[in-house]
């Protein structure tokens, strides 16, 4: 890689790190003596400073960790491509979600990924666009993993439902038996180390509870080998801004486990 190339990988990745930052909250950030470098996130620090209420606490019968399987009645034992997977979709009508659609999105990302973020359903411009997270929730998303110090292409992106609820209404219990099916099969092709489930309907798919998302974040559960941890939706952290320094926490376990380098404190 040339140094001009390198170097406009760094000012971008610096960027996008502040702009996440800053999304947070975050209004200022040291810089230490003798260094012109940013000397990481403001989290802890934060803590003492800020004073909005933090969501509410888990009562200790929620804290359990849930260890699932993934449904031995979907595969046969079979592993299929992601190509197989999206032909067995093909121009899907099994469930009406079919009615609405522009474009079904199957998901996109790094088919040897060892994260996935699983999200609910597409909204607006990923039913225009037939990808993942493409609108507002999927810009923040593409902060949120550039600043675990990734790229979108490292990771996959996926949904439990693969068309667009009318209004972006949550999906009914029939939509995601219908389609999450397919979710499991690309879970079961890519092997992630870690799934990340954005919001309560990706975790309610995929680890069959009823328990609050407050409960489930913040520790690793376990689907079918993979680490499984449940945080805010994208659009949560949009809406309630308080929620942006537990999810960034989440992921700070997230990358622990990855083994990404954390950030400096
Ligand atoms: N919200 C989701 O849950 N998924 C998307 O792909 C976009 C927004």
């Amino acid at each position: 890689m040339s140094r001009d190339t390198e170097l406009k990988e760094i000012i971008e990745d610096l960027k996008n790190y502040l702009e996440f930052q800053q999304s947070m909250g975050v209004k200022t950030l040291p810089v230490e003596k003798n260094e012109t470098r940013v000397s990481a996130p403001e989290i802890s620090r934060q803590k003492e400073q800020r004073t909005e209420p933090m969501p509410k606490q888990p009562t200790p019968s929620e804290q359990d960790i849930i260890t699932i399987d993934e449904p031995a009645n979907l595969f046969d034992g079979k592993v299929m491509t992601l190509q197989e997977i999206e032909q067995e979709i093909g121009d899907c009508t099994r469930c009406p979600l079919h009615e609405g659609r522009t474009n079904l999105v199957f998901g996109d990302g790094n088919p040897k990924a060892r994260l996935i973020f699983v999200g609910e359903g597409p909204g607006r411009d990923e039913d225009m666009q037939g990808k993942p997270f493409v609108g507002r929730s999927g810009k923040l998303l593409t902060k949120i993993i550039e600043a675990m110090g990734l790229k979108r292409e490292d990771v996959y992106i996926g949904n439990v439902v693969k068309c667009r609820p009318p209004n972006n209404r949550t999906p009914e219990q029939s939509e995601m038996d219908t389609c999450e099916q397919f979710l499991f099969k690309q879970i079961r092709f890519i092997k992630p180390e870690v799934i990340v489930c954005l919001g309560a309907t990706a975790a309610k798919s995929i680890l069959k509870t009823k328990a609050s998302l407050g409960s489930l974040r913040g520790k690793f559960h376990s689907y079918s080998g993979s680490k499984l941890m449940v945080t805010y939706h994208p659009a949560a952290l949009l809406r309630n801004p308080n929620f942006k320094k537990p999810a960034w926490e989440d992921m700070q376990v997230v990358m622990k486990e990855l083994g990404l380098p954390m950030p400096k404190r």
